[in-house]
């Protein structure tokens, strides 16, 4: 590992060039309209492969692919000396619409503002993008070879198929990245300030599955003027009554007991009492009770399932034909569809009521706290913020991170900005990165890189 690298590590500010490097490039890309899916994710991923072309990277090494020529995604890979297996970093460059008369200002130009740049996809995720591709840049420059070779794919379709994702995981798109021994996610994770400190670092090692249930229930109809016991409608709403209080077990993995004893200290008494009793003891039937009362708790810590549509009838004169619902589950990682649908038919308890799967899950395992990898992200993030608590964590919503760990590359979602946890905008109005915030995730991102590269 050459000089410039090594002093690098934990330095909060990249130099006033690189800081200027990295600035010119996210503002580029804000400034690209790439909403999920369009054509202009082309010229945001054209922009960034120029950019890396001019730093040096051959057309083998930097270049655009895809499963579609209207999606744009790039490929940069830095050679290493290929003493183990490459390792994988990813983000996405696409993002999510916006209107100019909901914003402050104009989303698709990068605004400063009292410390802030403003513009979509300033926090999800072109900063991730700029983060990979400047600390690219930089490598190349310093001309630090890693032990292993350093591949990144940006995709352009993350916040809605997520198509590309899969392609490159499982599908033909394999070639492009060979088989990295796990992947490192900018997308995910993150740190949480709480009372003005650097509190949590989190590592998302899993994610919560999607999928989508439909309740059918058919009946023969008739004049309503002759209405009979037997009623497609009566019949839905009495099961999903019985649907709305069934609860899945309380399950808690071995990153979820680490994120509820590390992230106790940072709650009310009464709270972390509850999550260290059940941290210790995931039986500790009261506690659990007391602590899944609280929604972000119980999303947490069991499968849920909840009703989200629901339509019927034909008209306002006859008995209905046809009564359905949507009901839509985020399971536990691990959990087996074939499980999700068996509780719910004993839930639901009627055989008149058809349930089944609407659209199939993107089933995918947890990733292994690997001590290796997670030692390496705990050391790293305390050497650039010694109060900090770094804890496995697994998200709620789903990234292009699920499609890896299903074909079998572990994922670890390293985002290196800190937040407050009443600051969240992304997908939202006035999206925003506070921009010495930027400047340390760039190089907590460089700094774990490098050190996760060691063979
Ligand atoms: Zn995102």
């Amino acid at each position: 590992m050459g000089a410039a690298v090594e002093s690098a590590g934990g330095q909060l500010r990249p130099s006033p060039a690189d800081s200027i490097l990295a600035r010119s490039i996210l503002a580029e890309v804000v400034g690209i309209r790439s909403v999920s899916g369009s054509r202009e994710t082309i010229e945001a991923a054209s922009a960034l492969v120029r950019r890396l072309r001019a730093a040096g990277f051959s057309e083998q090494d930097a270049y655009l692919t895809g499963t579609s020529d209207t999606i744009g995604n790039v490929v940069v890979r830095l050679r290493g000396r290929g003493l183990a297996p490459p390792i994988l970093l990813m983000a996405h460059l696409d993002v999510v619409p916006a209107l100019r008369e909901d914003w402050s200002t104009d989303p698709f130009v990068m605004t400063e503002k009292d410390g802030w740049w403003y513009g979509r996809g300033t926090i999800d995720n072109k900063e991730g993008v700029t983060t990979i591709v400047t600390n690219m840049i930089r490598w190349k420059r310093d001309k630090f070879v890693p032990d292993r070779d350093i591949v990144a794919v940006l995709t352009g379709d993350e916040e809605t198929l997520s198509d590309q994702a899969e392609w490159f995981a499982s599908g033909a798109g394999r070639r492009h990245i060979g088989n990295p021994q796990f992947a490192l996610n900018f997308d995910a994770g993150g740190g949480t300030i709480y009372g003005g400190r650097e509190a949590m670092l989190d590592v998302q090692t899993s994610e919560k599955i999607y999928v989508t249930y439909k309740l059918t229930v058919r009946n023969a109809g008739g004049h309503s003027s002759q209405p009979r016991p037997d009623n497609a409608i009566y019949t839905l709403a009495n099961a999903l009554s019985r649907l709305a209080a069934h609860r899945f077990p309380i399950e808690v993995s071995d990153a979820t007991r680490l994120w509820l004893e590390r992230s106790a200290a940072f709650e009310p008494d009464s709270i972390a009492a509850l999550m260290r009793a059940v941290a210790r003891q995931p039986t500790a039937a009261a506690a659990a009770a007391k602590l899944t009362a609280i929604t972000r708790f119980n999303a947490q810590l069991r499968t849920t399932c909840v009703a989200t549509r629901l339509a019927g009838g034909h008209a306002d004169n006859a008995l209905p034909q046809l009564a359905q619902a949507t009901v839509n589950c985020r399971m536990l990682p691990g959990t087996d569809t074939a499980v999700v649908i068996r509780a719910l038919r004993q839930a639901v308890a009627d055989t008149a009521v058809e349930v089944r799967e609407a659209q199939p899950a993107t089933v995918s395992p947890p990733s292994p706290l690997r001590p290796g990898i997670m030692t390496a992200i705990g050391e790293v993030g305390k050497r650039f913020w010694p109060s900090v608590v770094v804890a496995p964590v697994m998200s709620s919503g789903a990234t292009d991170g699920s499609y890896f760990r299903r074909a079998g590359v572990p994922v670890y979602g390293i985002g290196g900005i800190f937040t407050d946890p009443d600051e969240s905008r992304a997908h939202g109005r006035d999206e925003r990165v506070e921009i010495r915030r930027f400047y340390e995730g760039l190089e907590f991102g460089k700094a774990v890189v490098e050190r996760l590269s060691k063979r």
